[in-house]
């Protein structure tokens, strides 16, 4: 059991995106008596890239009583409303397909039965692309500006769920000033070590300048995982052998177009794939590679060749991809990159931050900070099955037909999850359904992606047949396969 009914002191290690996200959310669960302290070192600083949300971001935002509108002015920030997927058939330029934000808004996926989506099975089954019927899909194809977005949405002349492109270093800078006005403590010193008393609990965090004694630690260090990597039982599992990519090289980039575009980008390299991430101000950009497929000097060299112009790359950053079996072990929860990083293909990360949070907060909150050991196991067990989850959404991505270089033949013959080989072999049979998504939502936790995220990818890339979404129908009624029959050729005669 861990007792966190009258804690005096709450430390959040990391003064980065997930640091600040736990700042506000303790802040807010717990009592003015209870000091909630961010520690960082501003001789290390933050890791600089994570600029694209997903679609618990603006909920996150309320949740913390951020004004929309002040994010979005202090962050440089855009619209996001989903990806496109460049060059992930055939590598070439016209090869593009969008995951879009749409989930369960929109008349299309109004109406579930028996566990699907029957005009997503009908739009499947007679060859229309997913995006067809989105309201607002337009907006994002026409380059639309921001302007045109906003009073889209201000009008409800769009399907689409909005999430956020943003500028990593202002959303630090913003939410630690939020946090502070709201009495969270912050210090700047660098940490060396801590201190562990007999039961394992972490007592203390050795500084340059003392001792700083706790009750609680969320370990929000970035990638240099400093306490958790350290903890006894801390088990850390590699995704490397479905995961191929290892290396990123980040930097920033003028607006390919006239307007910010309203999606990030994700197009194909020879060793890897490109990240777009279009802000107000600029676009941030990187090139995620496999470094056993591709030297740091050569990838340089290949952006520069598709750009057309030179780039000042940042620092090169190196990963594992995987995550720790439990992110929970006794007073210390790692949170944001210290819990886990994989390539931010779907941008995952900060989403996955936000999840984790909002359970812990209803752990807290609902065991009155008396919390056993049943509870923070069964959060770990939940945790990692949302990480296999994402795992095995990412891995499908590159369940893909480009095979031009070595990296997409090797990719092409990588092994699967069995978790996923079992999904891919039912969605031959019917489209993906929520019970696939709704396995990983144990104990109330919903898998980050629904079964539409699931089908953006899985269609366009030719892992549901035809005849998969026509099983679909045919388990209807005449009447109710009549009926998404008809809402597909509603589609097609409005020509979205
Ligand atoms: C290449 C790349 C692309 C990414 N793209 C996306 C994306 O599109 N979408 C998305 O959701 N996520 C993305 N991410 C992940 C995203 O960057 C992180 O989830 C997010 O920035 C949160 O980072 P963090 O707060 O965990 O760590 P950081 O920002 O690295 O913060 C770590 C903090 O810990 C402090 N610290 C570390 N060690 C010490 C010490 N010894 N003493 C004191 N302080 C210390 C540092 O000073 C810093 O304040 C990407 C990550 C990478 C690597």
């Amino acid at each position: 059991m861990l007792n966190l009914r009258t804690p005096k002191r709450i430390v959040i290690l990391g003064g980065g995106t997930a640091g600040w996200f736990a700042a506000l959310t303790l802040r807010r669960i717990f009592s003015a008596n209870v000091e909630v302290r961010v520690i960082e070192s501003s001789q290390i600083g933050i890791v600089g890239v994570g600029e694209g949300g997903l679609l618990n971001i603006h909920d996150a935002l309320l949740r913390n009583q951020i004004d929309i509108k002040e994010f979005m002015a202090e962050t440089d920030a855009t619209f996001k409303w989903g990806f496109s997927y460049e060059g992930w058939r055939t590598g070439k330029a016209d090869d593009k397909f969008y995951h879009l934000f749409t989930s369960a808004r929109g008349e299309g996926a109004q109406w579930v039965e028996g566990g699907f989506l029957p005009y997503y099975s009908a739009l499947i089954n007679q060859g229309v692309p997913l995006e067809s019927w989105i309201r607002g899909f337009q907006l994002i194809k026409n380059n639309a500006s921001m302007e045109e977005a906003i009073k889209a949405v201000d009008e409800d002349r769009t399907d689409l769920v909005t999430s956020f492109h943003f500028d990593s270093y202002k959303i630090a800078k913003y939410m630690k000033k939020v946090a502070l006005s709201r009495g969270v403590v912050h210090e700047d010193v660098l940490v060396k070590d801590f201190v562990r008393n007999e039961e394992g609990l972490v007592t203390k965090l050795i500084t340059e300048k003392g001792e700083v004694e706790l009750d609680f630690l969320i370990d929000s260090s970035g990638l240099t995982r400093q306490v958790m990597a350290k903890m006894p039982g801390a088990r850390w599992q590699t995704f490397k052998d479905y995961l191929l990519m290892d290396s990123a090289i980040p930097f920033y980039m003028p607006h390919p177009n006239k307007n910010p575009m309203l999606i990030t980008r994700a197009i194909t390299m020879d060793a890897g794939w490109m990240w777009q991430i279009p802000l107000s101000t600029r676009v941030g950009a990187g090139y995620v590679f496999s470094s056993k497929h591709k030297s740091e000097a050569d990838a340089i060299d290949e952006i520069q060749k598709y750009l057309g112009f030179e780039i000042e790359p940042h620092k090169t950053i190196r990963f594992d991809p995987g995550c720790y079996e439990q992110v929970w072990i006794k007073n210390v929860m790692s949170l944001g990159l210290s819990s886990g990083f994989v390539e931010p293909l779907e941008a995952t990360s900060i989403g996955q931050m936000i999840e984790q949070l909002r359970n812990f907060e209803r752990v807290l909150v609902s065991s009155q900070g008396i919390i056993s050991e049943n509870s923070i196991r069964e959060y770990n067990e939940a945790n990692l099955a949302s990480w296999h989850g994402i795992r095995d959404f990412l891995r499908m991505h590159y369940d893909c037909t480009r095979n031009d270089t070595p990296l997409w033949q090797e990719v092409n013959k990588s092994p699967m999850t069995d978790r996923y080989a079992e999904f891919r072999k039912c969605i031959q049979e019917r489209t993906p359904h929520l019970i696939d998504v709704e396995n990983y939502a144990i104990n109330g936790w919903g898998g980050i992606f629904h079964p539409v995220n699931w089908m953006s990818v899985a269609v366009p890339l030719g892992l549901v047949p035809v005849s998969a979404a026509g099983m679909d129908l045919l388990w209807l009624s005449k009447d109710k396969q009549q009926k998404a029959l008809d809402f597909v050729k509603k589609v097609q005669e409005k020509g979205w």
